[in-house]
């Protein structure tokens, strides 16, 4: 058996049961990497690239940033950001004082610095486990998340988990799950860079308290923010980068591992590149492994 993953999951099995379920997430994602045969993913089929849809309808979350940067709070404020669609001052003002998720959550349902409030049904916080060694930042809630208040439970968020499954994770229990915005852009649209802006103490603040040992940026927008980097997420994914805690005043502290991997929604229209995101993944899982 040479699959770390495998490997891992028949050491941990403890019934025939969940051996059972467990070999069935692993083959579903091996049938969603386009595997059929054999499950290590150097035996990944080449498939030939999709005819790239028409620019109106989709957008790749993975091409270099239109605009040529994430504006930082501070960046935004300098180049006069701050209206109408608020300040990521206020943001930072408006966490600066929580010091655990309960409270965290509150204010951010009370905030209403940031426009996309306004047209959302409803504040996507978190799920999953909120002690969890690691916790994986996406971008902004779709539909089905705006419907049901919470991250990653749409497309996506299935294939997110199913690939979680196949590693011998749990994603209810051996994850926690957020974004850097708490809102739904209208029509899934790209955030702007001032709505990430404002939002970004938001989820700065949600990582401090939560002090995760691993980091996991699903996508580009979520990689560039936190890392304050222009560098598109072709180049980020795979690579271990170094994630700063902020502190109530935006201040950097101790760092993390921090790993960017393409965005699930991404994988769903280039499933080609699953076989790269899976080996990235479990990158994530050997470096907790490791961790005390
Ligand atoms: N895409 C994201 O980035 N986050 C979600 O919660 C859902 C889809």
């Amino acid at each position: 058996m040479s699959d770390p993953a495998e490997s891992r999951m028949f050491q941990t099995m403890p019934d025939a049961d969940t051996h059972a379920r467990a070999l069935k997430a692993l083959t579903l994602w091996w049938e969603d990497m386009g595997i059929e045969a054999d499950p290590l993913p150097v035996a990944r089929p080449k498939l030939p690239s999709p005819s790239p849809a028409p620019k109106s309808q989709s957008r790749d979350p993975l091409q270099a940033p239109e605009k040529p940067a994430i504006a930082t709070p501070q960046a935004a404020r300098a180049a006069g950001f701050g209206t109408p669609d608020g300040d990521p001052e206020d943001a930072r003002k408006a966490v600066a004082n929580v010091r655990t998720l309960d409270e965290l959550k509150a204010a951010i349902m009370a905030f209403d610095g940031c426009a996309l409030k306004r047209t959302a049904r409803n504040t996507v916080f978190s799920r999953g486990n909120p002690a969890a060694d690691i916790m994986i930042v996406g971008e902004a809630p779709g539909r089905d998340e705006d419907e049901q208040g919470k991250p990653f439970v749409g497309k996506s968020g299935q294939l997110l988990d199913r690939m979680i499954r196949a590693s011998g994770l749990d994603p209810e229990t051996d994850v926690y799950i957020s974004n850097i915005l708490n809102w739904r852009p209208p029509g899934n649209r790209t955030p702007s860079t001032e709505e990430i802006a404002i939002c970004l103490p938001l989820i700065e603040r949600h990582i401090a308290i939560a002090q995760p040992k691993v980091l996991v940026f699903a996508g580009g927008v979520s990689a560039q923010a936190l890392l304050r980097a222009t560098t598109g997420i072709m180049k980020l994914r795979g690579r271990w980068a170094e994630y700063r805690f902020k502190d109530a005043d935006g201040e950097a502290g101790d760092h993390i591992p921090a790993m960017p991997l393409f965005h699930p929604a991404f994988l769903l229209r280039r499933p080609q590149e699953k076989a790269r995101a899976w080996r990235d993944w479990l990158e994530v899982v050997k470096k907790v492994e490791g961790a005390d």
